[in-house]
């Protein structure tokens, strides 16, 4: 039968289980995750996952990198022809009964395990058998098409495979959900990519359009050696960086950079600020308490900063400080959370008072 079926970091799929269990029976659905620990995917079983995954839009998941509806699941799949399985079986479960594609673009993929990755050889030449195949038999339309849904086939094994199928406008933009950045000669740090992996998953165009251009104003707490500050200078804006240790120096090139040695949980800024951005490694609920205390104050309109979350309960943790930051903050919030690729032991939260 049907399973939501979504990527994550591998050894997170507890977390993931424990979010997708949760955010399902509170939708009213009765059913189980099934997962395997490392494996880096979960996948969640009930009577109607098609309407689970429509009532559950992919960007209020912390710990998934991709959601799909699974379609089917293909074993002892002989290894000298896949195509005729797959197309077969896609005969049997889909409609072919309206007038262009059903498949908007093809994704072959793994998952991101120690078991998954050796198949990346395979999913790449599968891939492009597969496509020309599918396009002959009417599936997959002749260009990529955005607003056409994505046939996803997720490779477990050469013998084993899922079929799935994500929405354009629902899922993330990557295959597994991972987005391929590269390091910047000049980022100070490999963190760079934390923060310009959550400009581009906790924001839309249009808000990235708005709130990041030139004259307007952020602070870094927890700055040093600069890789977050390096992006919002990058972006025009103006930065006091907040740190005991010290910034790389070519940073103060752009003369939009000041840096203050002080304590990042006493500073406060002298005029409301556009920015706070945080990477303090710290309790995450010492972390949570003290950003709702910028957004009570006023000291900024949005805020982007990590939860390190080091501890055993970690999906438990993560729904405390995230409950604690809209409590203490004292308004209602907009809250987007995420394990990005580019996390670890961590989410990256943006919040600003809705
Ligand atoms: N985001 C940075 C980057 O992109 O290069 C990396 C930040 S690093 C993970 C954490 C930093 O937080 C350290 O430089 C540490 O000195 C700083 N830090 C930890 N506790 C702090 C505090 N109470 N006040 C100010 N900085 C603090």
């Amino acid at each position: 039968g049907d399973a939501l079926f979504c990527h994550c970091r591998p050894g997170f799929e507890p977390e993931l289980a424990a979010e997708l269990a949760e955010r399902a029976a509170a939708l009213g659905h009765a059913g189980y995750p099934r997962t395997q620990r490392g494996s880096g995917f979960v996948e969640y079983l009930c009577d109607d996952a098609a309407q689970l995954a429509r009532q559950l839009p992919f960007a209020a998941l912390i710990f998934a990198r991709q959601k799909l509806l699974r379609l089917a699941e293909l074993r002892g799949i002989d290894p000298r022809d896949r195509i005729g399985p797959v197309l077969a079986t896609l005969d049997t479960i889909c409609s072919h009964d309206r007038d262009g594609a059903a498949f908007g673009e093809l994704w072959v993929e793994h998952p991101d395990s120690d078991a998954g990755r050796p198949l990346s050889g395979l999913a790449r030449s599968f891939g492009n058998a597969l496509r020309p195949a599918l396009r002959k038999a009417g599936w997959l339309s002749a260009r990529e098409q955005p607003r056409l849904p994505r046939l996803h086939v997720v490779l477990l094994d050469g013998d084993h495979l899922l079929l799935g199928r994500s929405h354009p406008g629902d899922s993330a933009p990557w295959p597994q959900g991972i987005p391929r950045l590269r390091m910047h000669a000049q980022a100070p740090s490999r963190s760079a990519l934390k923060l310009e992996e959550a400009l581009l998953v906790l924001l839309d165009r249009d808000e990235r359009a708005a709130l990041l251009r030139d004259g307007l104003t952020g602070a870094d707490l927890g700055a040093a050696p600069g890789g977050w500050t390096w992006v919002m200078l990058g972006h025009g804006l103006h930065m006091t960086a907040i740190d005991n240790g010290p910034l790389r120096p070519h940073l103060f090139e752009t003369g939009r950079l000041e840096h203050l040695r002080a304590d990042g949980f006493r500073w406060q800024p002298a005029q409301p600020l556009d920015w706070m951005v945080c990477d303090m490694v710290e309790q995450p609920r010492r972390v949570a308490v003290r950003m709702a205390a910028w957004l009570r104050e006023g000291w900024c309109r949005q805020t982007i900063f990590n939860l390190k979350l080091p501890m055993k309960k970690r999906w438990d943790e993560t729904r405390l400080c995230l409950d604690l930051l809209e409590a203490q903050a004292g308004r209602p919030l907009t809250i987007r959370a995420r394990q990005l690729y580019h996390d670890r032991e961590e989410i990256t939260v943006f919040a600003r008072p809705r």
